[in-house]
């Protein structure tokens, strides 16, 4: 069985917040105070995730992706990377997590053979580190950077999310990661958010200045879209390099037309899309004993509400829907 959406559009990726826990304040995803939490016995439970995977793996969604706040900050998280892991024809299961915590999970998420990792890094200087993400230690990620290649994970990206006068006297350093180490470094555009998260618009840089950017002392070369994924970044390599880069312009170029996805919030929303749409309480149903045929019905619900394109930049509320 497969979800085709109205638009002709095949689902078949879904994206689970684990938690609206974060153990950092990003200045451009969450206000320093943190922000009021989602009460406990309204988060999904892990029982009640794996419900829905092995659901939505009934229905041709075969790739899954954690995130949050942040999935690694959950309690006993390692149970639930167990038994996601576990389920049969699950085919690919990405973490997108702040490494913070990472390295105290690589060997699990090894173990079950199927993950594969996004790492949140938006510089590589130790004080700036701290001030972006509020706190944040730099040598915590890289450890986990490191344990993460050394393990041989597959497919490791990591996301920079590009902010004019902040970072962007990094990118090419940035790149040029790629040329001994085997991932691929994402270049992400900044996405105006709510105004509580203290955002301003002139940090915004398009993906094709930071392209040009990097291209002026490197030879990029583009690469064909990867056959698993949603085509949602442009991927160039630097001539001779290990790794990838990979360009991700969701504001000058959105990439809508392509979404194959759903998104499970932690407290058990399937939305239709990050910034618009609307949503199924999924929660509901899964506490009242459902049966197939209304766990189906809930995510061809979810599927139709999936707009065209989604309303622009809006006030979208990552840390809630999950980034
Ligand atoms: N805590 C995890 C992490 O840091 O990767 C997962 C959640 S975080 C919301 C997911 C991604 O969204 C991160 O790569 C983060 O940089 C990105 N993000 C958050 N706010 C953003 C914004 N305003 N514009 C662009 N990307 C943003």
């Amino acid at each position: 069985m497969n979800i085709v959406d109205k638009f002709f559009r095949r689902i078949n990726r879904l994206r689970i917040s684990v938690t609206d826990l974060c153990n950092l304040r990003c200045v451009y995803c969450r206000p320093e105070s943190g922000l009021p939490l989602i009460e406990h016995s309204n988060i999904l439970t892990y029982e009640e995730i794996v419900t829905v995977v092995r659901h939505a793996v009934k229905l041709g969604i075969k790739s899954f992706r954690l995130t949050g706040g942040e999935p690694l900050a959950r309690r006993n998280i390692e149970q639930l990377l167990l038994m996601l892991g576990d389920i049969n024809h699950v085919e690919d299961l990405a973490v997108t997590t702040n490494g913070i915590y990472l390295k105290n999970y690589v060997q699990i998420m090894k173990k079950t053979g199927k993950y594969r990792l996004n790492i949140s890094l938006d510089s590589l200087n130790a004080a700036k580190f701290e001030r972006i993400t509020r706190g944040g230690k730099l040598g915590d990620v890289l450890e986990g950077i490191e344990s993460v290649l050394d393990l041989g994970f597959k497919n490791t990206k990591i996301n920079v999310v590009a902010m004019k006068g902040i970072n962007d006297d990094e990118f090419e350093v940035f790149a040029r990661l790629t040329m001994d180490k085997s991932l691929e470094v994402r270049f992400i555009e900044y996405m105006a958010m709510n105004k509580e998260t203290m955002v301003d618009q002139d940090k915004f840089i398009p993906m094709s200045d930071i392209v040009d950017m990097i291209n002026r002392d490197n030879e990029l070369i583009a690469l064909p879209p990867p056959e698993l994924g949603s085509g949602a970044a442009k991927t160039y390599k630097i001539k001779g390099a290990r790794g990838t880069l990979g360009f991700v312009s969701a504001v000058s170029q959105p990439f809508c037309g392509s979404c194959n996805r759903l998104r499970l919030t932690s407290d058990g929303k399937l939305r239709a899309c990050l910034l618009s749409g609307g949503e199924v309480d999924l929660r509901l149903i899964l506490r009242n004993n459902p049966t197939e045929e209304q766990l189906t019905d809930a995510f061809y619900r979810a599927a139709n509400l999936k707009p065209s394109a989604h309303a622009g930049k809006g006030h979208a509320v990552m840390h809630q829907v999950g980034g």
